[in-house]
């Protein structure tokens, strides 16, 4: 059903070429293709969000070559290129740096509502108040159904503080409108969509808009909320009325409302860690750029830590750490905290990815995962400039056993029916 192309004939290579993607399991579900062409539409296969062809109309074939082009410059399932912006440092695991701050929106309803420190919400606001984004892309929960989550296009502080929290389900925010965005435009997105916004803009010749993102360990399966709120007690397909993951509170609970009233939730270890996190498509298994490095801006969670050194997800006041990556990104930053919308607090590198163990893992070791799924899966993505093969080098016995392992969790994901 998803097979958008066999051929990658002349008039065909387009579609050709996202095919072999989604075929080959790397597509992260971005929406970038859909929106470059209008033959197709990201709609849920397996659980995920992927490219499926809507028309049999061919493209001129010119177009169809710029079309190939630009998709294998931008496609994330295809390649992810390190960016350098001038004036940036780069740190091994949080990427380019040009600032680095734990943060919050000083407006408390905007910190409460958010996923950690509701900045990115902040931001947002704030870049719509100052004219400086006429509009900003983001995603929300479906108001039909908030169970799933769909791309919005934000033009206020209400329809921002409306999508504020981290939607751990899948969702296409790049889909929602033709690329390339506008200069004037702004998006929050996943990394994969900001790689894949920044990349495309370039091969296109374009301004990119601002480009805001998260710190991410991946896009859970869309089932996987289904089965929670099932599990936590309200029937298949009862209606709701809301759904969120976390946020109104950090890191918040999982909550389910249905129409009727009855209300049913959990906390943040037992629906990320225990319910959604283990069905992330294997794409997010293999990514290089967990921290959002294509991005004017990111920010993660910068939580406390316990007496271990472990993360504490105990409920507190929410705090974001957040990087500015290039100068318009810290500019961004620094009006804001100067405009009295976001309060920052300098902190080191150090201390950022402390609080962030599973990224620095990841990246430490995946060039294991990227061999180990070359070998059983037969494709991986391209990436460059992420240190991947120093890391390996500096730690072969972990690296050896991660490509065994790989190899045995793909081996158990088919077992269990996973299909990405
Ligand atoms: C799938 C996923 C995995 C994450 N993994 C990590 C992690 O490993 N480590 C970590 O520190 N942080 C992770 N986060 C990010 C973290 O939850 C917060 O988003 C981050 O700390 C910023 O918080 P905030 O309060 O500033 O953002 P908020 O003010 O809550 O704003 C969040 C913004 O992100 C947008 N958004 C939410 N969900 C999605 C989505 N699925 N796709 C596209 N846009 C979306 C919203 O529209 C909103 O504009 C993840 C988030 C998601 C969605
Ligand atoms: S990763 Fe994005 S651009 Fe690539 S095939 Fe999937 S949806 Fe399309």
């Amino acid at each position: 059903m998803h097979r958008v192309n066999r051929t990658g004939q002349d008039g065909e290579r387009f579609l050709g070429a996202v095919d072999a993607v989604v075929r080959a399991q790397m597509c992260s579900g971005c929406g970038l293709c859909a929106a470059m062409d209008p033959r197709l539409r990201m709609r849920e296969v397996n659980g995920f969000q992927r490219p499926v062809r809507v028309t049999d109309e061919p493209l001129p074939p010119a177009r169809d070559r710029e079309l190939a082009r630009q998709f294998h410059a931008a496609c994330p399932g295809v390649q992810v290129r390190a960016q350098r912006p001038a004036g940036s440092h780069r740190d091994a695991t949080l990427g380019p740096v040009q600032g680095l701050w734990a943060a919050h929106a000083t407006d408390p309803a905007t910190r409460f509502r958010g996923s950690s420190g509701g900045v990115l919400t902040a931001l947002n606001t704030f870049l719509l108040a100052e004219g400086e984004a006429t509009s900003v892309l983001g995603a929300r929960a479906d108001a039909a159904d908030p169970r799933r989550t769909v791309p919005v296009t934000i033009m206020s502080r209400e329809q921002a503080l409306q999508a504020a929290g981290s939607r751990y389900g899948p969702t296409a925010t790049l889909s929602a409108q033709a690329a390339p965005l506008r200069a004037d435009q702004a998006v929050t997105g996943k990394p994969c969509e900001a790689s894949a916004l920044r990349a495309h803009a370039r091969a296109a010749g374009t301004d990119a808009p601002v480009i805001l993102s998260f710190f991410c360990a991946g896009t859970p399966q869309q089932g996987a909320t289904d089965a929670l709120v099932e599990e936590l007690g309200l029937p298949e397909g009862a209606p709701l009325e809301d759904l969120w993951y976390r946020g109104r509170g950090w890191p918040g609970e999982f909550t389910a409302v249905a129409r009727d009233g009855r209300r049913v939730r959990t906390g943040y270890s037992a629906s990320w860690g225990a319910a959604l996190g283990p069905t992330v498509q294997w794409r997010c298994r293999v990514c290089a750029d967990g921290v959002g490095e294509s991005a004017d801006i990111s920010a993660g969670d910068y939580w406390e830590l316990d007496a271990q050194g472990d993360p504490d997800f105990a409920e507190r006041p929410g705090r974001s750490v957040l990087v500015a990556r290039t100068a318009r990104g810290r500019d961004i930053v620094l009006r804001a905290a100067a405009a009295g919308v976001i309060a920052l607090e300098p902190v080191s590198a150090r201390s950022a990815v402390a609080r962030q163990p599973y990224q620095s893992a990841r990246r430490r070791l995946l060039l294991g995962r990227l061999l180990g799924t070359r070998l059983l899966v037969g494709r991986v993505p391209s990436y460059r400039g992420f240190g991947l093969l120093g890391s390996a080098l500096r730690a072969p016995r972990a690296t050896w056993r991660e490509l065994r392992g790989t190899i045995t969790r793909i081996r158990d994901r088919r077992r269990r029916g996973f299909r990405s």
